[in-house]
């Protein structure tokens, strides 16, 4: 066993330098092998963020519980049953799943986290369904969270990704944009007025469509100026 002359930390075969202070470690006695297990976790930095991450979801379980168990119990004194209480019990869980869930990963997969949060309020909205009822859920309510979701999730995924040219980055989400607001206005004239009528949609969409133009635009003047730089060597 070896420890540092410097910091006196201890030191296994494996260290050439001490991780703490950076020292030369040189002990005739133990000779090195880079294979030999070392007396320290190999990522100090990656254990730390774990225990924060539970941390912070156990503190967020706590103080969700507490108004979760709080409401339920006073529902269930007043009235004898669970009535009016589901409602915010139940979103209260979903807050619980969306704060929650994200805190257990170790990658943070921006785009995986909003499908999975998505899917968290489809099944939100299906709880209130099975309270209130009506027919506003499979009409109204899950197509333009699932439309949401997809287009969020497309917007993320195309802004994270490394090898695409950030022009193009710009033109696909003002175009995903574009889409978005069409066929949100059209869910909402379908379940309104039983029919399709565009008009601010159709503006904003113009609009996110002119501005995905400018941007290949740009781009493309971007590209020829970068090309002509290289051509002439300087
Ligand atoms: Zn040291």
């Amino acid at each position: 066993m070896s420890y540092c002359v410097n910091c006196g930390v201890e030191l296994g075969a494996s260290e050439k330098h001490c991780p703490l202070c950076g020292v030369e470690v040189i002990n005739p006695a133990v000779r090195f092998d880079a294979g030999a297990e070392k007396p320290f976790p190999m990522d100090i930095e990656k254990v730390r963020h774990k225990l924060v991450r539970i941390a912070a979801a156990r503190i967020l379980g706590v103080l969700l519980a507490i108004p979760f168990i709080s409401i339920l119990l006073v529902d269930l004194v007043q009235d004898g049953a669970l009535t009016w209480s589901l409602i915010p019990a139940s979103a209260i869980a979903l807050a619980f799943m969306l704060a929650v869930f994200p805190c257990l990963f170790s990658k943070p997969r921006v785009w995986f986290f909003i499908l999975m949060g998505t899917l968290e309020i489809a099944l939100f909205l299906f709880v209130l369904l099975m309270i209130l009822g009506g027919s506003w859920y499979y009409l109204f309510a899950l197509p333009i969270t699932f439309l949401t979701g997809a287009a969020l999730t497309g917007g993320c995924l195309i802004i994270t990704a490394r090898k695409v040219w950030l022009p193009l980055k710009v033109i696909i989400v003002f175009l995903i944009l574009m889409v978005y607001v069409i066929v949100l206005q059209m869910l909402i004239e379908i379940y309104l007025r039983g029919c399709i009528k565009l008009d601010w949609s159709l503006y904003a969409g113009v609009s996110c469509g002119l501005l995905s133009l400018a941007a290949l635009i740009v781009g493309r003047l971007v590209q020829r100026n970068e090309n002509f730089r290289k051509q002439m060597f300087f």
